[in-house]
């Protein structure tokens, strides 16, 4: 066991029907400070890791360690220190955001003088007087994260906390994250998007069928991403082909799209300006190699 690791799991498996394991030999460590971004695809097996990391599901087989402690028998005083967002919050829709805080505070066993502060964190100080069935979905995933927030715990475990959210509101839960982290909290955070984790994440886990197929810091998921490919849309496809073949590989997609294969992304500007030198026009320039399946396809293909 990883006795460094706010998280730490090893070997674990979980049928939800016997004989078909949705996690199999699943081995996990997040460390103490980190932004844990779990990567996986629908139906990979996130949401089922994440509960049975609060042990709301008991491992088939395998051990869960959080601060270095087996969940099993300190359960309760482990929880004690986590904040968990899983799905949508459950709110009461009628009340208010400070009303429903103060119930949790209730619940809790904790001073209201804490509500103020936790509104501040997840900017809604403006909002708490509102009802809450007039939130936007981003408020109230953030009134969620504020109820999580209360008992300030050291882990805090949010799953897809970004989903269904528009660009504002990501940008919002991005924030709110990155403060937490700097005010000194481990976040871990599933997602099915690479190019929102990338934007956060100090350490990255993907999951496919029930098992970890990569773990590594946010510069070892960079390097694993050499060999992009890049997508330009110009308005003289093949003049752009015969300006760059001698230097790169490269072919031509439908209207008028340039596909380049480039060893880094670090050759992007000197193509722009190679391109516009020559009076091309470019409409788009993209790299289409972030997303999760060839991160996949890197990983399947070492
Ligand atoms: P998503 O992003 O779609 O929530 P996920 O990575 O969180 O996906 P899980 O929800 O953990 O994946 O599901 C993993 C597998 O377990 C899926 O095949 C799913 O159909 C199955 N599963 C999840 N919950 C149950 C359940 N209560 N009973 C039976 N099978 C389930």
């Amino acid at each position: 066991m990883n006795k460094s690791a706010i998280i730490n799991i090893e070997a674990l498996e979980y049928a939800y029907t016997a004989n078909d394991l949705v996690l199999r030999d699943l081995n996990l460590s997040v460390p103490y400070n980190a932004i844990y971004g779990f990567l996986g695809a629908n139906g990979a097996g996130k949401t089922t890791t994440i509960r049975t990391v609060l042990g709301l599901l008991r491992p088939t087989n395998g051990q869960v360690q959080l601060f270095g402690k087996p969940i099993g028998p300190h359960r309760m005083e482990l929880l004690s220190n986590i904040g968990a967002l899983i799905e949508s919050p459950s709110l009461y829709l009628h009340l208010s955001g400070y009303d429903n805080l103060k119930i949790a505070c209730q619940y809790f066993n904790i001073s209201y003088k804490k509500i103020e502060e936790v509104l501040a964190l997840v900017q809604l100080e403006q909002a708490g007087n509102k009802l809450t069935k007039n939130y936007s979905t981003g408020m109230k995933q953030r009134l969620g994260l504020a109820i999580a927030l209360l008992n300030d715990p050291d882990l805090l475990i949010l799953d897809e906390p970004i989903n269904g959210l528009d660009p504002n509101g990501i940008i919002q839960i991005r924030e709110i994250i990155q403060d937490l982290h700097q005010a000194g909290k481990t976040i871990f955070l599933s997602s099915h998007l690479l190019s929102e984790v990338e934007k956060l994440a100090t350490h990255v886990g993907v999951i496919h069928n029930g098992q970890l197929r990569f773990e590594g810091t946010i510069e070892e998921v960079n390097q694993l991403k050499q060999g992009l490919k890049v997508h330009i849309r110009t308005d003289e496809a093949t003049r752009a082909v015969a300006i760059l073949e001698a230097q790169y590989s490269l072919k031509i997609l439908e209207n008028n799209v340039v596909e380049m294969d480039l060893s880094s992304e670090d050759l992007v500007p000197s193509i722009i300006r190679l391109l516009t030198e020559q009076n091309i026009k470019l409409y788009e320039v993209k790299l289409v190699a972030s997303d999760l399946e060839q991160l996949f396809v890197d990983l399947v293909n070492k």
